[in-house]
């Protein structure tokens, strides 16, 4: 009996083996808690089109919205733990969400295999191309005026948009009224359209519409300027140097896929980021690339810890 159990244990592992080796034979499916269009939908396509050609299958955006990205995470949790299914989250969903969600169903820090850092994505404060004010202080100034007559459009409680916006918030001690959406893809559609006032962003989603004057960028909350965005002035240069604020982007899969899958993925996102083309798209929109160190899934695990510390304390401390 016991022998019989160890020979099955043992094909057990050689199968596992196997397939990790033959990974992968169909489809991956990669969850964007977002809608499409917006940033981590834009990031993932990008990167993703590299990857299916490097590991010879498709990888396919699933974009499940709601509840600012968590809902799609904690779908991207529960889903089969073999490497067809993961999942790009961000600064909000496995840095920011666990203090602003009581009941959330996952632990960014230990459901998770993280694969890689896909982008860093400064943040920029933008507006409806007429909004009144011409520069960063001026925009200030009519926030704390315009309180809750002004229309602050964001990705959901927990999302990059909604906690950058209300580090803002908190700085300038306004109380605006704000809109949630499914992404801030339909954001950006809405502050074109001027249905709302402004927005503070991952910086990937803006470029082409500020740089078509679309819509109006006041400053970008990084200490230099962005190459994607040389004319925008960071916070310091416009006033508000307390206002520094950064996200990014990254693949994980569900705890528990095999290493040399997760492995497989990390290599593969790592070579989209050197490919020349997806590398001068991500630049293109002023993504911030990981290097060296910064590519390896353990280096992505270290910074989510760090990030949920660091999100913890910062919104506890706004309260
Ligand atoms: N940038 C968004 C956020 O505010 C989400 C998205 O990618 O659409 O979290």
């Amino acid at each position: 009996m016991k022998k019989a159990l160890a020979f099955a244990a043992a094909l057990a592992l050689m199968a596992g083996a196997a397939s990790a080796q033959q990974y992968p034979t169909k489809p991956i499916t990669v969850i964007v808690p977002f809608a499409a269009g917006g940033p981590t939908d834009v990031i993932a396509r990008i990167v993703g089109e590299s990857m299916s050609k490097t590991l010879g299958q498709q990888l396919v955006i699933e974009n499940i919205a709601g509840a600012g990205g968590t809902t799609g995470i904690t779908r991207g949790k529960e889903a089969v733990n073999d490497g067809y299914t993961i999942m790009m989250g961000h600064m909000g969903t496995h840095g920011a969400a666990p203090a602003l969600y009581p009941n959330i169903r996952y632990n960014p820090v230990t459901d998770f295999e993280p694969i890689g850092m896909a982008a860093g994505t400064p943040i920029v404060i933008v507006a409806r191309k007429d909004f009144p004010a011409s520069n960063l202080k001026e925009f200030a100034d009519r926030l704390k005026a315009g309180q809750d007559k002004l229309n602050e459009a964001n990705a959901g409680v927990g999302s990059v948009s909604h906690t950058t916006c209300t580090l803002l918030h908190v700085q300038l001690g306004t109380k605006p009224t704000r809109v949630p959406y499914t992404g801030t893809g339909p954001v950006l559609n809405d502050l074109v359209g001027g249905k709302v006032d402004y927005a503070c962003d991952q910086i990937v989603n803006l470029v082409t519409q500020i740089q078509a004057g679309a819509i109006r960028a006041y400053a970008i909350a990084t200490p230099t300027r962005s190459p994607a965005l040389p004319d925008v002035p960071t916070t310091k240069e416009a006033g508000m140097p307390e206002y520094e604020v950064s996200a990014w982007n990254a693949l994980f899969a569900p705890k528990g896929t095999p290493a040399p899958i997760v492995a497989r993925l990390n290599d593969a996102l790592s070579k989209a980021l050197d490919d020349a083309n997806s590398r001068k798209r991500l630049l293109d929109l002023g993504g911030v690339l990981p290097e060296g160190n910064e590519r390896t899934s353990a280096w992505l695990g270290t910074f989510v810890a760090a990030e949920v510390d660091r999100w913890g304390k910062t919104i506890r401390a706004a309260r």
